[in-house]
């Protein structure tokens, strides 16, 4: 035996890199210049159809125009495809064209939030109160006392479309949900968590004040509802609608923060919505910057992943197939064939390693703040139910597409076998018969609605899928 005891740590060990370990102080300068845009888009795109409105607005400086079924596109041409505001498809023609298959990346735009209910407005000892509806995983209890802003939109009987977007700006009224105080609260806090804070119990509060007539005090008679009416004399002159208008309304209460840098090193992203809307940059930002390609490469952003991607917008819809369908039969080239051949990486978050919650994770195969993108070769629960499962094949095709191209990355499930679990879009993708495997952030707080990244691992997702696209 020659080798020194070093040599055979490097030759024979498995180990995962700190981020600082191959990046120097130029390469984090440019890392953080990446995160500067990436906190704008944030800002801007606190929704689902914000997202797809922000995306679109910068592919289409990029060269991207709408996607026209007649037409057939030739190589280099960048093209997108919108559906009902909520999903899209990106693509940018390849010299191969359709041909050898296309390469795809696929993110989601919706992250957990509070919808209203089709009824929401009611009055209870002279507060005024929204109801909500919560939508994908939370733990109700986070969002009490949290700040929020109301976005979304109400379109009237007539048709007419009213944008609502209320509480981002500094000058904007917000809006919260109460919590009890803590000295009536001894009860309370022996209940299970399941117990002590229910759904229905997430109402906002949006206004205390009686309507009055000219400004006079409100004196005699009855007071009930005079709030109530005072907010929806409000609304009738701001957005000019009733209160009937909220049964054909998508209002969305999201919490009002904006993306804050972390630690004193600024090393981190606190924000609402890295799930998944990290991947979801990661995934745009690379396609906007593809445009020699040898095979047709595809950014697909979609609705509705956290509440299991049913629905016309989301990855279950016929709408991705329809979109490639138009595509490939322009060369007259069977629709099979051509999705035998396509690779495609499901781009969305995973569990960050928390120090605080150090027994909840497999630290053998979980990921680490810092240390890149989370490779996934399969989700699921328990016995892997649910989980497409990426083949040995595939993930030595992406290993060796990272290690050539000097991506930081990792690998990482998604907590203990028979306590964690989860999923993502990967499934309906591979059931296309497509090679798919899971890639993304690793995140702190995931599904609260102060999440936290790592700048480095942001940065490195990005670096993924653009190599991922650009591979032979
Ligand atoms: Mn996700
Ligand atoms: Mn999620």
């Amino acid at each position: 035996m020659n080798k020194s005891l070093k040599q055979m740590k490097e030759d024979l060990l498995r180990r995962s890199r700190h981020g600082n370990e191959i990046m120097d102080k130029s390469e984090l300068k440019v890392v953080d210049k990446f995160c500067e845009g990436y906190k704008n888009f944030l800002n801007k795109s606190k929704t689902e159809r914000q997202s797809i409105k922000e995306a679109i607005s910068m592919a289409e400086k990029f060269g991207f125009v709408e996607f026209d079924s007649n037409v057939t596109y030739k190589p280099g041409e960048k093209i997108y495809c919108q559906n009902r505001e909520k999903s899209v498809i990106f693509a940018v023609i390849g010299k191969n064209k359709a041909k050898n298959g296309f390469k795809m990346a696929i993110s989601h735009v919706d992250s957990p939030r509070l919808d209203l209910k089709p009824n929401p407005i009611y009055e209870s000892d002279s507060l005024v109160l929204l109801k909500t509806h919560y939508y994908g995983g939370i733990k109700k209890y986070q969002w009490l006392t949290c700040p929020l802003s109301l976005h979304g939109k109400i379109i009237k009987k007539n048709g007419e479309s009213v944008e609502v977007s209320i509480g981002e700006d500094d000058e904007d009224p917000q809006f919260c949900i109460t919590d009890l105080l803590p000295h009536l609260g001894r009860e309370l806090i022996q209940k299970k968590i399941s117990e002590a804070f229910l759904g229905e119990n997430l109402n906002a509060i949006i206004g205390s004040r009686f309507i009055s007539i000219d400004g006079e005090k409100v004196v005699g008679g009855d007071k009930k509802n005079l709030a109530k009416l005072n907010i929806l004399s409000i609304l009738n002159e701001k957005y000019g609608v009733t209160e009937t208008d909220f049964l054909s309304a998508e209002l969305e209460f999201v919490p009002a923060f904006k993306a804050r840098d972390i630690g004193f090193d600024r090393s981190m992203i606190g924000a609402y919505g890295h799930d998944d809307r990290s991947c979801t940059y990661a995934s745009l930002k690379a396609i906007l910057e593809c445009s020699n390609v040898d095979n047709t490469v595809i950014t697909a952003l979609v609705d509705k992943e956290e509440v299991g991607s049913n629905g016309n917008s989301g990855m279950k819809s016929s709408f991705f197939k329809d979109f490639l369908e138009d595509i490939i039969e322009k060369e007259d080239l069977k629709v099979r064939h051509v999705l035998k051949k396509s690779k495609c990486l499901s781009t969305d978050v995973s569990a960050a390693f928390d120090p605080n919650f150090k027994t909840y994770y497999e630290a053998t195969n979980t990921s680490y703040i810092n240390c890149g993108v989370v490779v996934t070769k399969y989700t699921g629960v328990g016995g892997k139910a649910g989980s497409s499962d990426a083949s040995a094949e595939f993930m030595a095709e992406i290993r060796r597409i990272f290690d050539e191209n000097n991506v930081l990355w990792q690998t990482g499930e998604l907590g203990k076998i028979d306590d964690g679990g989860g999923g993502t879009i990967a499934k309906y993708v591979a059931n296309l018969n497509v090679d798919v495997v899971d890639v993304g952030v690793p995140v702190l707080s995931m599904h609260s609605p102060f999440e936290v990244v790592s700048k480095i691992d942001v940065y490195s997702n990005f670096l993924a899928v653009k190599s991922f696209f650009e591979s032979k």
